[in-house]
């Protein structure tokens, strides 16, 4: 048979819970689903390869948000992000978090995941937040995905690799009833009937392009194409604050971080092109990006990471973080420039816009234990709502999805679903195969995220979202009318490609709702260029009413750890100011 030839057939299969992204917490929750209930039946499915999938695919630096007792509180950590996130939190899932994440350290600790600690056997935390200490390395991050796929396969979790999912089913009373999925070497479709279904397909990541121009050269996972984020719109879920975009200080031309968490904590800083210090704070937030964007647009621009100043070992012990653990190629992109850190500073720019709560705070809406607003259907880690949550909260919230999932799946059986349902999304799937001739998917995807750049990369003007609106409106005709796949592994392209123009269209009309500036760059309208705390100091929920996208607001729930009036402002004050 040809590589990657489509394959007519369609299978159905049965679990208690379904798990659905492999990368970082979807394998915790499958874990806990699992441990909570040995005998149930937990599939995980993931597009790629469980082993190395996701945004953990090699290895990570450190936890960007770990709250240690001794140096940190959770009533701490939740100030610092309620703050960071200018002030739109409902604080009771990030609270929960705060209290539950040490404990998911000593785990990941137990499962031969190290961290660096110190003399004493403590846990080394260092500084980067404007306020806590929050971060702690990971001297061999490396093996992070090597450890989890022990515990896995130490579980007996079944691992279906290579499987798409591309819709939610459900019942007529609204509960959720399970998933579709392609076969993404052969197209053979397979039918997940489930009595819960946690949604963990990561960040909305190929949605803008990035400026390298390379379209899998984004700064996020390149296979989180935003599936989970349109899943949970058909399957008529909130989500929360899609306008707060995810905007990241990237090496210029790479897709990885200069990373200044690992590197400030040794001295390290981000400087423009006079050598100095512009920001008080590496810790990213909108308010941060804001004025590394305007720093870029100064004249003093470029922006650097700036340690040429630092010892040669000290160099040398970043160097080798920087360059072994989380992304190797790293280093050979820096040699290819002909960069040595003892001599140059560290070009950066800025990434594409995209969706994600790891890093700010667009997601799928959730509670305090995971649950979206569809029964049954719960999120966790970049795609759900909760704020800021990072590598760590990837982790720890998918502990929580995966134990009130089981729970869930204990007390419910199957729901049943329309067979009339998978006939017309298989019917969408196939679409593009059943064409003779039309355009290939990556020159849909390349010009929908052409035009995402062009008309949605804030400053958001409402003039031009308006325009973009339109074009991607055509492109969505070409789309549904003109796109062909001639094998499976296009196919894949193809319902990614129909992903991205979802979450295109959700940014657009998320945006445009929101009539007000707030989170610095992340959502800054030329045209309502004024934080408005009497009008939207809210959530905004975006999701599918009768077939059409709507949103509303959502009021703050009140705070479990109150903020003081002029602590909240705080990380508004990120400019270095000049002084006598
Ligand atoms: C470059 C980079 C550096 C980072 N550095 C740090 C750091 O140093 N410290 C830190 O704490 N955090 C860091 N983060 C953040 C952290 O890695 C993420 O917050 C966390 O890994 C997100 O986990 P997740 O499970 O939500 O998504 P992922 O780990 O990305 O997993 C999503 C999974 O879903 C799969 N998937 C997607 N769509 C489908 C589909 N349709 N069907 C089936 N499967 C699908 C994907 O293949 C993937 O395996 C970094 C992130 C990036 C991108």
């Amino acid at each position: 048979m040809a590589l990657d030839q489509i394959v007519d057939g369609l299978s159905e299969v049965s679990c208690d819970v379904l798990v659905i992204g492999g990368g970082t917490a979807g394998p915790m929750a499958a874990l806990k689903a699992k441990l909570k209930n040995p005998k149930a039946n937990v599939v995980l499915l993931e597009k790629a390869n469980v082993k190395r999938s996701g945004a953990i695919s090699m290895g990570m630096d450190g936890l960007n948000n770990a709250v240690i007792p001794g140096y940190a509180t959770p009533e701490q950590y939740t100030k610092e992000i309620t703050i960071a996130n200018d002030g739109i939190v409902d604080q009771k899932a990030v609270y929960k978090y705060a209290q539950n994440c040490f404990e998911i350290i000593e785990e990941l600790d137990s499962f031969g995941i190290r961290f660096l600690k110190n003399e004493n056997g403590d846990y080394a935390v260092k500084k980067v937040h404007h306020i806590g200490t929050y971060v702690l390395p990971m001297p061999n991050g490396e093996t992070v995905k090597k450890a989890l796929y022990r515990q896995l396969r130490r579980a007996r979790i079944l691992i279906s690799n290579r499987y798409m999912a591309t819709r939610l089913l459900k019942s007529s009373n609204g509960r959720i009833a399970g998933a579709i999925s392609v076969n993404t070497r052969t197209a053979e479709i397979l039918v997940i009937k489930a009595k819960a279904v946690i949604l963990c397909m990561g960040a909305a990541g190929r949605l803008g392009l990035p400026t390298s121009g390379y379209m899998f050269g984004t700064y996020e996972n390149a296979a989180n194409s935003g599936d989970g984020y349109a899943m949970a719109y058909h399957a008529g879920a909130a989500l929360a604050n899609l306008e707060c975009y995810q905007i990241n200080p990237l090496i210029k031309d790479y897709n990885g971080p200069a990373c200044a968490y690992v590197a400030g904590p040794f001295g390290a800083f981000t400087a423009n092109n006079e050598g100095s210090r512009f920001i008080e704070c590496d810790y990213w937030s909108g308010q941060m990006m804001l004025e590394f964007y305007n720093e870029l647009l100064s004249g003093k621009g470029p922006v650097f990471l700036q340690l040429k100043h630092l010892h040669p070992d000290t160099i040398s012990e970043i160097e080798s973080t920087l360059h072994k653990v989380e992304r190797p190629t790293r280093g050979l992109f820096q040699q290819g420039r002909g960069v040595d850190y003892r001599n140059d500073s560290i070009e950066m720019h800025i990434s594409e816009i995209g969706f994600c709560s790891g890093h700010s705070a667009s997601g799928v809406f959730v509670d305090d234990n995971a649950r979206t607003t569809v029964p049954g259907l719960y999120a966790a880690g970049d795609m759900a709502s909760v704020p800021h949550n990072y590598m760590l909260g990837a982790f720890t919230n998918g502990s929580v999805a995966g134990i009130d999932a089981m729970e869930f799946a204990d007390n419910h059986d199957f729901a049943e679903f329309d067979a009339a349902d998978v006939a017309m999304e298989r019917d969408r799937v196939m679409a593009p195969t059943k064409r003779e001739d039309g355009i290939p998917p990556n020159q849909v995807e390349y010009k929908t995220r052409r035009l995402v750049n062009d008309y949605l990369q804030p400053p958001k003007v409402t003039r031009k979202y308006q325009l973009g609106m339109r074009r991607l409106a055509e492109a969505r005709e070409d789309m549904q009318e003109r796109m062909i796949a001639r094998n499976a592994h296009e196919l894949l392209r193809a319902l990614e490609v129909q992903s991205i123009m979802d979450c295109a269209d959700m940014a657009v009309h998320a945006s445009l709702y929101r009539e007000e500036s707030r989170w610095g760059l992340y959502h800054w309208r030329t045209d309502f260029p004024e934080k408005d705390n009497e009008n939207w100091f809210c959530h905004t929920l975006l999701s599918k009413q009768n077939g059409r996208m709507t949103s509303e607001k959502r009021a703050v729930e009140p705070y479990v750890v109150p903020i003081a009036d002029d602590e909240k402002d705080l990380y508004d004050k990120q400019r270095i100011r000049a002084t006598a």
